[in-house]
């Protein structure tokens, strides 16, 4: 026989780096991840991509985020949507002070603020040049045109405008209130950068005196430092310890003063004595406590974490060895009952995790307590995938005692666009054509005070958290407030960790809400944490951390996107592996090595379509395949279609890996040589549906065998802009010969397997006892000898061979050498 088979087309090494980079820069030259603003005839699909953090190198849990989003944006695309990939940088924060600071070797306070910003800008270029190497090396769909930094002037312009058209609604405010702060950073920050740390601590009995009765009262506190700033003792009213007691006074040890004792149902009477001091401030209770008693303010730490004068002899001390100190003193002098050890959490910073004080200052905020109802209305009308995500928004809007502080005495980020008149005290908000302004450098452009005509004016030192920059991306990315494209907005996909429910997608809710009654996305798709091989969170100091950039050295992006797809669940925390990674490779070398057999025969000759052949040239074994990848494809759209990118990608390397290449295409070799149509014609439509399938998550493997081996016959600019396959028909009766005929072959190829023979190998005869099926074997004898090299096939309606086929027990199979 005369084979058909020409030099394949596909080269025998997958060079996973050329061909990689190859198509990253081509797609990028063919603009075909561009969004399309003229085209009003396809829906669009808008994604608020999170501008990542400018660190210099690309996280695997940053990794696997986008990898997701891509997922989502290839796969939208293929269905026909004029997707928005847009691509932004978070560039603010104090982060990079630190960073600036550690580089150089000097504090912020050692430099002109301008030059300090300077460096702060140069730095961030520099590592956003790295990043945007690693996110072009994954293959992501991102429309590069769209990119922006929210150090721009530009963005400034925008965040700037939101804060106007905020405070002119009345949800922005400046007022003095306990804030959150942190003496190492000295700023203020969010409840939502207090990260909560358990640690075990020592509780002192401490020897309060009655004033009224002489008799002593003893309380326990983890900070007797704060003695200087106690202005009431509380205890529960129900408490009989200390019934008697509730309106007379205590009298503070070391420090003499006299407050009142309250009765207050939020005490916990099994804590410690079951008597509480207040102190301003130790921490939220107390801030309550304040308020609702109008008790005095006595500040004892400054904004350095140093005693301050109301400290008396604990003046200069820092917080914890004033803390030492003073438990000297109290001992010395008989008034420390005991010290005990207890474990309790500690609020710390959440960047330089010093722990957080809480003082009182003249501060911007956001009525976030006001709009908290309305934020949970609208978080409600949003899909979260996976469903209970919802939940955690919900608890954290629920435990949010205070609101939202925005400004910030930091240097690197946008300004917040007030002057300050300095004889009546009036706060002038810059107009919004007047932006972007920095009123720390710029002229005011007042030229006196509206309401006493003074000039003296004076621009506002603070800055804004940065949350207030990248809380408005999906307004930003549609345009806003020039030209809104109502098509992107809101944005049809929130993608982002659950690490940042409570920050990103909160802060979006809320800033939609505020500025344009409702959120500013329609469904948040939710991804879990990348954890080291060892299990715990990936971090630099555990060892365990893995760089995106090490992982795309070795293997190459499709591996890498492939392994995150088969990972996890959606929403679920994945163990990085290096197993996984490798095990997806061997599955693209395996299509890789089964296009090129195929690519011998597809190419070279027009084929005829499955359409133009009709089904009566079909085996039932064509019929199979083409069931089975029925199949497949509703089934990984379905899986698709919800997010649930395990399922889609496990279901599709099950299919290409153990039906295409290890069961039809073994079964149609023999066919396809000899030139057999329907072979050619299925084999053909089977594989490029599958490579269609593949290139939401091996983009790169899929593009390169459909350039060498479909495109000048299909058409498409590329393989991942081509239309999403549809199943194609098939012969429901003839798929279950063709199972049979699939199962035949598998047992007969075990059996000359364990006959030590090379599947190669030429075999005399298959005796095949089928019983009442004899006829429809007889059917299937063809395929069997040309699939299994056998020169003879004898099908026997009576008896039984020395092997049952698994999947038809009732069948078996003998093989004679
Ligand atoms: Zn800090
Ligand atoms: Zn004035």
């Amino acid at each position: 026989m005369r084979s058909l088979a020409m030099e394949p087309r596909i080269p025998k090494v997958y060079d996973v780096k050329a061909v990689e980079s190859k198509w990253q820069k081509a797609w990028e030259d063919l603009g075909v991840y561009r969004f399309d603003r003229s085209d009003r005839t396809r829906p669009t699909f808008s994604i608020d991509t999170p501008p990542p953090y400018p660190s210099g190198e690309l996280h695997v849990g940053n990794a696997l985020n986008f990898v997701y989003i891509d997922f989502v944006a290839r796969y939208k695309r293929m269905r026909g949507y004029n997707v928005f990939f847009p691509q932004g940088w978070d560039c603010h924060g104090l982060p990079t002070e630190v960073r600036v600071e550690k580089t150089t070797g000097k504090r912020k306070s050692d430099f002109q603020p301008e030059e300090f910003l300077r460096l702060c800008r140069e730095y961030t270029l520099k590592w956003i040049e790295e990043m945007r190497k690693d996110l072009k090396a994954l293959g992501l769909s991102i429309d590069w045109s769209t990119e922006y930094m929210t150090m721009d002037p530009d963005y400034w312009r925008r965040t700037q405008y939101s804060f106007v058209v905020m405070y002119k609604k009345g949800l922005v405010y400046r007022a003095e209130h306990p804030v959150i702060w942190c003496p190492r950073c000295e700023t203020a920050i969010a409840e939502a950068e207090v990260e909560y740390v358990s640690t075990s601590k020592l509780l002192y009995y401490v020897k309060f005196r009655v004033k009224e009765t002489g008799e002593d009262l003893v309380i326990a506190t983890t900070r007797p430092e704060l003695l200087p700033s106690c202005v009431a003792v509380l205890v529960h009213p129900d408490d009989r310890r200390y019934t008697g007691l509730v309106g007379k006074h205590a009298v503070v040890p070391l420090f003499e003063r006299e407050v009142p004792i309250l009765a207050d149902e939020g005490v916990d009477p099994n804590f410690g004595t079951g008597v509480v001091m207040v102190c301003t401030y130790g921490d939220k209770s107390d801030v309550r406590w304040q308020k609702k008693y109008s008790l005095p303010v006595v500040i004892s730490i400054d904004d350095h974490g140093v005693m301050n004068e109301n400290a008396g002899f604990l003046k200069g001390l820092k917080v914890e060895e004033a803390r030492r100190r003073v438990a000297e003193e109290l001992r010395e002098r008989g008034l420390l009952v005991k010290v005990e050890s207890i474990s309790t959490t500690v609020g710390t910073c959440w960047r330089c995790h010093t722990p957080v004080e809480i003082l009182p200052k003249k501060q911007w905020f956001v009525k976030s307590k006001e709009l908290a109802g309305k934020v949970l209305e609208e978080a409600r009308k949003v899909r979260w995938i996976p469903d209970y995500m919802y939940k955690r928004l919900e608890n954290w809007v629920l435990s949010l005692d205070w609101d939202w502080v925005i400004s910030r005495q930091r240097l690197f980020a946008t300004p917040i666009p007030v002057y300050y008149c300095e004889d009546c005290g009036a706060e002038l908000v810059v107009s919004e054509d007047k932006l972007p302004i920095d009123p720390r450098f710029d002229p005011p452009p007042f030229d006196r005070c509206p309401r006493c005509g003074s000039r003296r004016l004076r621009g506002e030192r603070d800055v804004m958290d940065t949350w207030m920059d990248s809380s408005i991306t999906a307004a930003v990315h549609a345009g806003w407030p020039d030209a809104m494209d109502e098509r992107l907005f809101p944005a049809d996909l929130q993608p982002n960790g659950y690490d940042i429910i409570r920050t990103w997608d909160y802060y979006l809710i809320l800033r939609g809400v505020a500025l344009f009654g409702k959120s500013q996305f329609k469904e948040a798709l939710i991804n879990g944490m990348v954890r080291g091989t060892d299990g715990r969170m990936m971090h630099k100091s555990y060892g365990n951390y893995v760089a995106v950039r090490e992982v795309l050295e070795k293997y190459g992006a499709d591996s890498f996107r492939l392994w995150v797809a088969l990972a996890a669940a959606t929403g679920q925390d994945v163990r990085f592996s290096w197993e996984g990674v490798d095990y997806a490779h061997r599955f693209l070398v395996k299509v890789w090595n089964a296009a090129r057999l195929a690519s011998a025969y597809l190419t070279g000759e027009k084929a005829l379509s499955l359409e133009e052949l009709g089904a009566a040239e079909l085996r039932p074994i064509d019929h199979w395949i083409l069931g089975e990848l029925s199949r497949t494809i509703s089934s990984v759209t379905r899986h698709l279609e919800e997010y649930n990118f395990q399922q889609a990608a496990q279901e599709l390397v099950e299919f290409t890996w153990h039906k295409l290449c290890d069961h039809y295409l073994e079964a149609i070799k023999y066919r396809l040589s000899s030139g057999d149509k329907a072979a050619y014609s299925t084999l053909y439509t089977v594989l490029l549906k599958t490579l269609q399938m593949l290139s939401v998550f091996a983009p790169h493997l899929a593009e390169e065998i459909y350039s060498l081996v479909f495109k000048d016959r299909e058409g498409w600019p590329s393989i991942t802009v081509s239309p999403w396959p549809q199943p194609p028909a098939y012969d429901e009766k003839a798929t279950e010969v063709g199972a049979l005929a699939v199962a035949l072959i598998a047992e007969a190829r075990r059996a000359k397997h364990d006959a030590r023979l090379p599947l190669s190998a030429r075999v005399k005869t298959l005796h095949v006892y089928a019983g009442d099926r004899a006829e429809l074997v007889k059917t299937l004898a063809e395929d069997l000898r040309g699939t299994l090299r056998i020169d003879e096939v004898v099908v026997h309606a009576q008896g039984e061979g020395q092997r049952k086929v698994p999947e038809f027990p009732e069948i078996s199979i003998s093989l004679e050498v």
